[in-house]
């Protein structure tokens, strides 16, 4: 797990294990590993105003759209953190920044200690996005319809260097294609033979095909069947135990969040609000929205529980509230609330924005 997320990392020693540290025989500590993604106060803000003679005729004036606003969360090597929000949180652009598609405005991504946007302004951004894939959310857009899945799958290869032969990329393709339950035989398809957790599927073996480490995946299931999303999902979770794969998973879904990851990012209007272990997050949330999130969730064993549906509407971001932003929203809200905006601080292992549970009042 991440470790930096603890306060003290000696409080998760066990009893054996502390009564050595506490005797005589005192060895080093081995030291920690590096995360593999450490993202440090990212922001991306977009300039949204109407052309400039429209805003002199009008005198509006310009308008800025913070879309990411000051997020920092690590990924250790082999884990999944899922980001969740609703629609126009800022999760897909945090997406989209650690993949290169767009440059921040603030803060920075470490890939494996080095600077990722330094390395994708650079000669050296072919080998990264060698390393780190994208899985988008629609399968159907994703992949060019002109094209064989051989060719589909095929193009990174190529497009990297890695294989140029003839019969080893056929054989490549096909080992990719076994990999994620299909045939060698698909590979002469077009993706509009395909059913839609097919494609995902196929987008899935594209993506691994220059052996990335890092998979940055971008509501991957939510296109699809309830039925095709359990599928899709366990073929993801073999594949990052086979191969050691590093996930980034967004998702507006907190049952498929709770199924595919380790740690939980909860963001509110471009900012983290919470971020926690899986477990810990669904079985102790702390932040008021997190709290009715899950409140929403249908309840498997407890079916005496109606669920709550999520109250009140996401406000427009180009105007957010003042102070905290959940505050229209929260039944905890009080007048520091409105006034001060809360900063994400760890608590106990979790990393909470929020007045209330820092003051204790809930
Ligand atoms: Fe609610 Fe205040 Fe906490 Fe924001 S800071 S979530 S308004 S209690």
């Amino acid at each position: 797990m991440n470790t930096r997320v603890m306060d003290d990392p000696a409080k998760a020693m066990t009893p054996g294990l502390e009564a050595s540290v506490g005797s005589e025989v005192c060895s080093p500590r081995p030291a920690l590993p590096q995360p593999l993604v450490v993202v440090e106060d990212l922001a991306r803000t977009f300039d949204v105003s109407a052309p400039w003679l429209n805003r002199v005729l009008e005198r509006k004036p310009r308008q800025l759209l913070h879309a990411v606003d000051g997020v920092s969360f690590e990924i250790a090597r082999g884990q999944t953190l899922a980001l969740v929000g609703e629609s126009g949180c800022g999760k897909s652009t945090v997406a989209r920044l650690l993949v290169g598609l767009y440059a921040p405005t603030r803060g920075r991504f470490l890939f494996d200690g080095q600077d990722a946007h330094a390395a994708y302004a650079s000669a050296q951004r072919r080998q990264l996005r060698r390393r780190i894939q994208m899985i988008f959310q629609d399968p159907y857009a994703s992949l060019n319809p002109r094209w064989r899945v051989e060719d589909i799958v095929a193009e990174p290869l190529r497009e990297h260097g890695l294989l140029n032969d003839a019969a080893a990329l056929r054989e490549r393709v096909g080992e990719l294609l076994r990999s994620v339950g299909l045939s060698p035989h698909d590979m002469v398809k077009y993706p509009h033979q395909f059913s839609g957790g097919q494609r995902q599927r196929i987008s899935i073996a594209r993506a691994l095909a220059t052996r990335p480490d890092f998979l940055v995946c971008d509501e991957p299931t939510s296109a699809l069947d309830v039925s095709v999303q359990a599928q899709v999902l366990n073929i993801m979770k073999d594949l990052q135990r086979q191969q050691g794969l590093t996930y980034l998973f967004i998702s507006h879904n907190l049952a498929v969040v709770r199924h595919v990851s380790d740690q939980v990012g909860v963001m509110y209007l471009g900012r983290l609000v919470e971020l926690a272990d899986k477990r810990t997050l669904f079985t102790q949330p702390r932040h008021p929205y997190t709290r009715m999130l899950l409140d929403a969730i249908p309840k498997l064993h407890d079916t005496s529980r109606a669920r709550t549906p999520v109250q009140g509407e996401v406000p427009n971001p180009l105007n957010p509230p003042s102070g905290c932003a959940f505050h229209p929203r929260c039944p905890h809200a009080n007048a520091r609330c409105k006034a001060e905006r809360p900063v994400l601080q760890s608590m106990g292992g979790v990393r909470v924005a929020c007045h209330a549970v820092q003051e204790g009042r809930i």
